[in-house]
């Protein structure tokens, strides 16, 4: 089953290049770390995949909320978490709070077949 996530603004608007081909080894998921740093998140630009970061609001306490992965268009680049020598920050989020973590692990603990390309969606 594909479950239906709610994505809003700000998220990410993609390269219009990269796609994903293949389900990837590896996933970024964004961990409790995350701020949504305070509505302007510095992720989502580096991200080459259209609406694949996207935002969450925290419904309890607005205006706040977070950046969510979708995992079934990730294509586990890590351009949302390049360091360089010694882990200084290069690129992506600033707050480590994105993990890559093994695809298969992902699956296992959601219960969930990835697909290699994303779900398509029909109209109506
Ligand atoms: S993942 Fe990092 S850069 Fe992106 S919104 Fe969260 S704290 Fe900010
Ligand atoms: S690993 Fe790449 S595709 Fe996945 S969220 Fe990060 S920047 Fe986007």
């Amino acid at each position: 089953m594909i479950e239906i996530i709610d994505k809003h603004w700000p998220m990410s608007v993609g390269d219009g290049k990269a796609t994903r081909k293949k389900k990837p080894k590896i996933l970024a998921i964004t961990t409790d770390c995350c701020t949504g740093c305070a509505g302007s998140p510095a992720c989502i630009e580096y991200c080459p995949i259209e609406a694949c970061m996207f935002w969450i609001p925290d419904e309890d306490h607005p205006p706040f909320g977070r950046i969510e992965v979708d995992p079934n268009l990730c294509i586990g680049c890590q351009k949302c978490i390049s360091k360089g020598p010694e882990g200084a920050f290069l690129d992506g989020c600033p707050w480590d709070a994105i993990e890559m973590v093994p695809t298969e692990d992902w699956e296992a603990a959601h219960d969930i077949t990835l697909s290699d390309s994303p779900p398509a969606l029909t109209a109506g």
